[in-house]
């Protein structure tokens, strides 16, 4: 009797191992469906697999690795695998970017990039994977590789290796801004007033699961089966929310994000067609959550402009709030944002995630005129150099907007240059410069959408006076110090009609 007990209790678990071990002898990630009750128990859901997207009829496709998926077998919840088709396209004519490259191909389109355009492009090598596979950006700037008193901007795609628009998009914009510069203006004006770098292809190994010859095998996984863009310090779930130590992707990227102090960068993927903006680990919304909607809406409209047939007007006329689609933990999005000071989003381009390459130029025309508008933002707003005011050395300050900033949205100027850059939606905003050992300095400024206002700043040291008022004859004029106390102090430094002296 006990016996009989025994065996009935193992035979669900056999079964099940059997299933498990079959639904991954071919590969280590299985994409699946399944019914939910509510957000909330899809929140639940979402941090033991990898929710790939939402449906509004309350079910969802996601992907496992074998542990998520045993664990996600735990929960008891009905689902329906999906089988992954390998499609094969036919496209011999490999002239008008509407194939996907070998491995090979794109290594030699990144350097040839940089071979051709040397003045303004330069191909970074910013790690090798296991495999031998590179991950690769370019830059692109007049004076390249030079710190200037320019925005930082990266558009970087593909980090699930079967979401692949983006790298052909990615590939296609590089070549499209090199040889417009000194051609078109617009381009021309981009190159010159913007550090712009490009990656193309975040997960190379993903991309290429079934080998460098042609991505119709892509996984979303990096070959350790790790969903990337649910390996990165999160706001709220903190350092390794998946539980994975970072893989050498992640690693790469963080070591990236940590010496470019980009000011606006943008996250390539697919399976669907929406501009998706911060939060994704939280429902807060962002202090500047109407430019992120401004930013989003400017995207998709165009988009929609150059496309016909529905494109890009998924969810809200093809924008959405993050965590409002679906809560993502561990995503570079959030990272970007909350600990760089970055402000990203991420672009899902395509329905197909690997789009037929017949349908690549489509895309392209859709998609170009957003993707340089979204460059564009990065020089409005509010921005300038900040320096000590004696000195006139350039210096890392915080810039703080009063009454407005939560959650990590203020930014930092940035050394050698000192240059900061703040995007903000258009209104009147009261902005402080602060550093330790200065003195705060709050200044006013009107902003206005699409347009910039120019605002360098010096700081002035603790124990500097100040002459408030003199006059030009007086010999020995009264001085104050900055907070307007008499001292006894004799003019030392005169500067620009402003009179400053030292102790
Ligand atoms: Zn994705």
């Amino acid at each position: 009797m006990i016996k009989k007990i025994l065996l009935l209790l193992l035979i669900p678990f056999l079964g099940i191992s059997q299933n498990i071990n079959e639904i991954f002898s071919e590969r280590g990630e299985v994409y699946f469906s399944f019914e939910y009750n509510n957000k909330n128990q899809l929140n639940k859901i979402s941090d033991i697999i990898s929710v790939d997207h939402k449906t509004n009829s309350e079910i969802a496709y996601a992907y496992a690795n074998k542990k998520e998926f045993s664990d996600f077998l735990n929960i008891g919840i009905d689902y329906t695998i999906i089988p992954k088709k390998i499609p094969s396209y036919n496209n011999t004519n490999k002239n008008n970017w509407n194939y996907y490259p070998t491995y090979q191909e794109y290594v030699d389109m990144m350097q040839a990039f940089a071979d051709s355009f040397p003045s303004i492009c330069k191909i970074h090598h910013l790690g090798t994977l296991n495999s031998g596979r590179e991950i690769l950006t370019v830059q692109i700037s007049n004076n390249v590789g030079q710190k200037e008193n320019e925005p930082s901007f990266l558009y970087t795609s593909s980090m699930h290796g079967d979401e692949l628009a983006g790298y052909i998009l990615s590939l296609r914009l590089i070549d499209y801004i090199l040889n417009g510069y000194g051609n078109n203006q617009k381009l021309t004006d981009l190159v010159n007033n913007i550090d712009i770098w490009i990656n193309p292809l975040a997960n190379p190994d993903g991309a290429y699961y079934g080998g460098n010859q042609d991505v119709w095998s892509a996984i979303r996984y990096n070959a350790n089966w790790v969903d990337l863009n649910r390996n990165y310090p999160d706001p709220e779930d903190g350092l390794h929310p998946d539980g994975n130590p970072y893989q050498t992707e992640t690693n790469i990227f963080l070591g990236l994000a940590d010496s470019i102090n980009f000011s606006i960068s943008a996250n390539m993927h697919g399976g669907a067609e929406v501009a998706n903006y911060p939060w994704d680990t939280w429902s807060n919304l962002t202090a500047d959550d109407n430019w992120w909607q401004y930013v989003s809406q400017e995207y998709a409209d165009s988009c929609q402009a150059n496309s016909g047939n529905g494109y890009f007007n998924y969810l809200n006329d093809g924008i959405t709030n993050g965590w409002d689609w679906y809560e993502v933990d561990g995503g570079r999005q959030d990272y970007m944002n909350y600990f760089r000071y970055c402000r990203e989003f991420t672009l899902e381009l395509s329905d197909n995630k690997t789009p037929n390459p017949n349908d690549l130029p489509m895309l392209w025309d859709a998609n170009y005129p957003s993707l340089i508008n979204y460059m564009e933002q990065s020089l409005y707003g509010i921005r300038g150099i900040i320096t000590d005011s004696i000195t006139g050395q350039p210096l890392k300050a915080k810039v703080e907007i009063n009454g407005h900033d939560t959650d990590s949205s203020h930014v930092f100027s940035n050394l050698p240059i000192g240059n900061y850059h703040r995007h903000i939606y258009q209104g009147n905003y009261n902005f402080t410069f602060s550093k330790t050992g200065y003195y705060s300095k709050t200044i006013n400024a009107t902003i206005l959408n699409n347009d910039i206002v120019l605002e360098d700043v010096q700081l002035v040291p603790f124990g500097t006076t100040e002459i408030i008022e003199h006059n030009q004859n007086e010999k020995s004029p009264t001085t104050y110090d900055i907070l307007g106390r008499k001292s006894n102090n004799k003019i030392q430094i005169s500067k620009e009609g402003k009179t400053l002296i030292i102790e």
